[in-house]
């Protein structure tokens, strides 16, 4: 569909999914009038609604030199006044057959992206992101003065669950555990499944009271209800083992990203080595 619109409804989407698809912005009136139309220009290149959509200028008359101008500010074309109707539908077409694949192309540039650094089964980050990303949160803690913590979480017997009630159980438990797990922690903190049961957990600004709380009670949670497994068998219990490493006070200025993730691991061994279905805090570090 086609509209006359102001500049305030061209600004106005918030979100390039709302936003219109083509802008034809008629500067024609003359000289005097096109520096308002180069801010609508370049605000509409700038705002994050609106910076995909197609800028068409039709030119003010006898001022070529201002072409370049918009261009540069963000016009994806000019015309100059008095353009056929022939002449502006090939313009337009092609403008937004150019948009189309743009557009495409930058949809499957995100998915790379999300591909890349998500795990397809649960959804949650893989460890391609999680690495770095602890990097930042151990820095950052550095920086604030704030204790963090990560914990390593691993499932009880998972094995047992796969030979008893067949793969398609043990992923539908990974998922179910994965929502509980970010359903029950707060938006700062981040998880990500490392390995095929294990999950990491990256909590700033968490002090070791805090952890362990946090810790024993994902523990509790995930034992208290039992799991989904399909039409075939009942509901099933599961557990989790947890080792936590956190980092406070005078630790933050040496503790390093492998530091706490060695003293997690080795947490997480000794809460398996316990009796499985425990906390452990990981001493090094703390
Ligand atoms: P523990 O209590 O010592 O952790 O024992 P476990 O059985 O949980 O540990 P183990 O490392 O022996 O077994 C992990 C199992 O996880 C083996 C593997 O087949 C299974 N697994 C790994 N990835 C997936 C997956 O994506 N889906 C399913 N269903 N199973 C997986
Ligand atoms: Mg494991
Ligand atoms: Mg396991």
């Amino acid at each position: 569909a086609i509209k006359a619109i102001g500049i305030e409804d061209a600004l106005a989407p918030a979100k390039p999914a709302s936003a219109h698809d083509l802008l034809i912005i008629d500067a024609s009136a003359g000289v005097a009038a096109a520096p308002a139309m180069f801010g609508l220009v370049s605000d509409l290149r700038s705002r994050a609604g609106t910076r995909f959509t197609t800028q068409l200028v039709l030119m003010p008359p006898k001022a070529p030199e201002l072409a370049a101008l918009f261009l540069d500010l963000g016009a994806d074309d000019v015309v100059a006044r008095g353009p056929s109707a022939a002449e502006m539908t090939l313009r337009i077409k092609a403008l937004l057959r150019r948009k189309q694949q743009q557009d495409a192309l930058r949809a499957t540039v995100r998915d790379g992206l999300n591909a890349a650094l998500t795990d397809p089964l649960t959804g949650l980050y893989n460890r391609r992101y999680f690495e770095p990303h602890l990097a930042k949160v151990t820095e950052q803690a550095r920086k604030t003065g704030r204790g963090f913590a990560v914990m390593m979480i691993d499932i009880d017997h998972f094995k047992q669950i796969n030979d008893r009630y067949g793969h398609a159980a043990g992923d539908k438990v990974l998922i179910a555990l994965s929502d509980r797990l970010c359903e029950n922690l707060r938006a700062i903190d981040t998880v990500a499944r490392v390995g095929g049961e294990e999950f990491m957990v990256a909590m700033p600004r968490t002090s070791v009271r805090q952890v362990k709380l946090a810790a024993d009670r994902l523990r509790r949670m995930i034992n208290h209800a039992k799991f989904d497994i399909g039409s075939d068998y009942a509901p099933i219990s599961v557990t989790i083992s947890v080792g936590v490493a956190v980092s406070e006070k005078k630790g933050l200025r040496t503790c390093s990203v492998q530091d706490m993730c060695k003293t997690a691991d080795q947490a997480l061994y000794a809460a398996k080595s316990a009796g499985r279905n425990q906390v452990a805090i990981g001493q090094s570090a703390a």
